[in-house]
């Protein structure tokens, strides 16, 4: 079992542990033109098309080789070696986005009709009894954290803090209130996933964060915007005002793998105004739709593209943040996220929040060896 501290709160700032003369990671980044440009999102800077959701896509990129972290590579290369508690070879930061907490009655009649055709008698049975409104709860906490204690994980939840009216509310924060006090003691933890219009406003920023934390009657320091719309580099600079200390929203909607080269969580550098951005980014690398719809991949496929990224990610030491949907977790996705955790098991990876990665991220961060 990895190392818990449930119920600490981590005020400081994440520092990249440095022994007197040895070189600073900026100006190694900053050697190499390709991977400075890669590491900054340069061309995010330079591009203005956007989706609908206002993202960058993969499919804008110029940097094509996204299983390939050549930032973190270069940097390992050069020295940087971190550390993890008792000595475990890589990280998977567990996560979940919590959109919806009541399904729909259409999509489980929808559900139970596919499990009939498919012959699947004993499913489609425990859907129909679960018609009733009220157990008609989207997979929340409980059953989630039941799972990945079993395995000695913990992970982060990210919820709506939406007032009643707003775009995109889906539920009421009060009706969760048990539910996150129980977890919280367990040592998960819940984060604010930013609506439609925080990652480009910080009065939303801010009201959002503040009802959370009454609702918490604690800080909130870990983020992640809904549908991963984000700005670089304001986005980065809105959660530095609002006092968050990281956030997790840095991956493509429409490609799993490392947007800025980085397997590693970061400081990142912000090229408008040339200097370092105090939040800790704990880049996205894989969510359960982007891998098992957008990509178009069958499973064993979808399996191979996550052993190639877990395999950089123990080559280099690095931390996959990994990224499930409450909804996701049935069925063959559920399959599919219970293969992760039992893979982290067998390799031995720490798998655990952001919170945890964040505070040890600030205790240790990278060393780095003194120069020749
Ligand atoms: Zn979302």
């Amino acid at each position: 079992m990895a190392a818990h501290t449930p119920g600490k709160v981590y005020m400081h700032l994440p520092r990249y542990a440095r022994e007197e003369g040895a070189p600073d990671m900026m100006d190694l980044l900053r050697q190499d033109d390709e991977i400075w440009n890669l590491f900054t999102r340069k061309e995010e800077y330079e591009k203005p098309d956007r989706d609908q959701f206002d993202r960058f896509s993969y499919y804008q990129s110029g940097h094509r080789d996204v299983f390939v972290p050549r930032a973190s590579q270069m940097l390992v290369e050069n020295g940087f070696s971190p550390e993890y508690p008792e000595s475990r070879p890589f990280v998977i930061c567990l996560s979940h986005d919590v959109d919806t907490v009541y399904q729909p009655l259409h999509v489980r009649g929808f559900e139970a009709a596919k499990a009939l055709r498919e012959r699947r008698f004993l499913d489609a049975g425990s859907i129909v009894r679960q018609l009733n409104p009220r157990k008609c709860r989207e997979q929340v906490f409980e059953e989630i954290t039941g799972l990945e204690d079993s395995y000695g994980a913990r992970s982060s939840f990210y919820v709506l803090a939406l007032e009643k009216g707003a775009r995109e509310y889906a539920y009421p924060l009060e009706d969760l209130e048990q539910e996150i006090s129980t977890i919280r003691k367990g040592g998960w933890e819940v984060g604010l996933h930013g609506g439609c219009d925080a990652y480009r406003d910080f009065e939303s920023l801010v009201r959002e964060k503040q009802y959370l934390e009454s609702v918490l009657d604690r800080k909130v320091t870990g983020y992640r915007s809904h549908y991963l719309r984000f700005r670089v580099p304001e986005t980065w600079e809105l959660l530095e005002r609002a006092g968050f200390l990281y956030d997790t929203s840095l991956g493509y909607p429409d490609c799993v793998g490392f947007r800025n080269g980085m397997c590693h969580p970061f400081r990142p550098y912000d090229l408008n105004r040339d200097r370092e951005i105090s939040v800790l980014e704990i880049p996205l690398v894989v969510m359960d739709r982007t891998l098992l719809l957008h990509m178009r991949l069958n499973p064993e496929r979808a399996w191979d593209r996550m052993k190639r990224l877990f395999d950089a990610a123990e080559r280099y030491h690095g931390v996959i943040t990994v990224l499930w949907h409450n909804e996701f977790m049935t069925g063959d996705p559920l399959r599919f996220y219970r293969k992760i955790l039992e893979y982290g098991r067998e390799k031995g990876a720490w798998m655990t929040g952001s919170h945890e990665i964040a505070a040890w991220w600030r205790e240790n961060g990278m060393r780095m060896p003194k120069a020749p």
